[in-house]
């Protein structure tokens, strides 16, 4: 067979996939600066396929125009096809970022939290499914569950690395056929590219392998749930980490506590972007080890952020870092990522004062106590995190008016499209689409 190889040129979208167009490699070099036309509307293709009203309807025009350095060409083996893809940013037709680009969403963040002297390393930690392995309820942290993966794991850490992934952790994880996967942390914006990447690496060599990898937030109601947990750790410009003060609480230096307080204050509304689907809200609930509160948890996996524990004592100063655990693979890493920049930069602006911290399960506490901790339920379905997210004046400033609105009425339509289906139902439709 003869063959010519293709590059896709793509952009991470609102409904949390990835999407462009394919042009022949020997072109890339020309596309550099061109690109490929791209369509406003196009952000409003939902993850099930009918797309949201669109204010743009039929009209205008935006290019999508490759970052080289994020291009990846996997290819697993020499029979197989070719996957290589390159992300890109979305720009109008006079050269300036696309107001909905969610990689500038992410990009105008990280440019304001360096005006305060801040930066942001990150790593995204992802669970995920690999449908083809045969469930069996010993799997958790089993060798026998990692055995019976097959080469999966292998092409999969080699396919990391060649895409400049960084692997680090691989692990069968406690629900029946699901794994978990980490990366090296890195600058914030290479750390979206990489999550971004990650899930395609993984889709990729899974269906190659004959295999599903699937992150959807939930495969069944009763299934455990599909985090993405996003690391985080604050630097100053020189790259220094400025999280810890051992006279602070829970060890925070009074900028970490700012901004984790900034998050924190804002989980029911950043909700409605990372954790962004209707299934989501079937996993943000007690006791799934999730996130189900807006609290700030010392070494507790079911705190939405959690102050990670430090395992070398006396390595504070560098190793200190939270997780933010009220996110999964529905969302769009920049969005994500950059709504905890936008709402940790809002805490240092407005100065918080450190977040309260719990060491007790909120769930088991009176409401008195909940109280006193400034403890809120984080939002029960999406469509009341998407009322949060409407009144928020503050991320709607940071998302610009025009994201702010269509991204409520994606969102909203979605809502639509879910509500006559049942729990189940609506698992098996987010499972087709991640
Ligand atoms: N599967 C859990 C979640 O939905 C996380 C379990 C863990 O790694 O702590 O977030
Ligand atoms: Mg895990």
């Amino acid at each position: 067979m003869r063959r010519e190889e293709l590059i896709m040129i793509c952009t991470s979208d609102i409904a949390g996939q990835l999407r462009g167009k394919a042009v022949p490699v020997r072109d890339f070099e020309k596309r550099r600066t061109v690109g490929v036309g791209w369509t406003p509307t196009n952000i409003m293709i939902t993850a099930h396929g009918p797309i949201a009203p669109s204010p743009w309807g039929s009209r205008e025009d935006l290019y999508l125009r490759p970052v080289p350095a994020t291009a990846v060409r996997l290819a697993v083996d020499s029979e197989g096809p070719v996957q290589h893809f390159v992300l890109s940013d979305i720009m109008q037709l006079d050269g300036t970022p696309w107001t909905c680009c969610l990689r500038d969403f992410l990009k105008r963040g990280l440019a304001a939290l360096e005006a305060e002297g801040l930066r942001l390393v990150a790593a995204f930690e992802h669970e995920f499914a690999l449908r083809g392995v045969e469930e069996r309820p010993n799997s958790p942290y089993n060798f026998d569950a990692f055995r019976r993966q097959g080469l999966f794991a292998e092409v999969f850490t080699a396919a990391m690395r060649e895409a400049g992934l960084e692997p680090d952790t691989f692990m069968p994880e406690y629900g029946p056929s699901q794994y978990e996967v980490t990366m090296r942390h890195a600058p914030a914006l290479t750390a979206a590219d990489r999550a971004v990447v990650l899930r395609e690496v993984a889709r990729g060599v899974a269906h190659r392998l004959g295999l599903e990898a699937t992150f959807t937030p939930l495969l069944r109601p009763d299934a455990v749930g599909n985090g993405v947990h996003l690391h985080f750790s604050l630097t100053e410009g020189s790259g220094r980490p400025v999280n810890h003060d051992p006279d602070g609480p829970g060890g925070l230096s009074p900028v970490a506590g700012a901004f984790l307080e900034g998050v924190r204050r804002k989980l029911p509304s950043l909700c409605a972007l990372t954790a962004a689907s209707t299934v989501s809200y079937l996993r943000l609930v007690p006791h799934r080890w999730s996130a189900s509160y807006t609290n700030v948890g010392v070494r507790d996996r079911e705190a939405a952020l959690r102050i990670c524990p430090v395992f070398r004592p006396g390595s504070e100063e560098t190793a200190l870092h939270f997780e933010y655990r009220a996110a999964d693979a529905a969302a769009s890493p920049y969005l994500v990522l950059g709504a905890i920049v936008w709402a940790g930069l809002w805490g240092v602006r407005q100065k918080l004062g450190p977040p309260p911290l719990t060491t007790a399960d909120p769930e088991q506490m009176d409401e008195r106590e909940r109280a006193a901790l400034d403890l809120r339920r984080l939002p029960g379905s999406l469509a009341d995190t998407l009322s949060e997210l409407e009144a928020d004046a503050d991320l709607k400033a940071a998302m610009g008016e025009t994201l702010h609105r269509v991204y409520l009425a994606h969102k909203r339509f979605e809502e639509e499209l879910m509500a006559p289906l049942d729990p189940a139902e609506q698992c098996a439709r987010y499972l087709l689409a991640y």
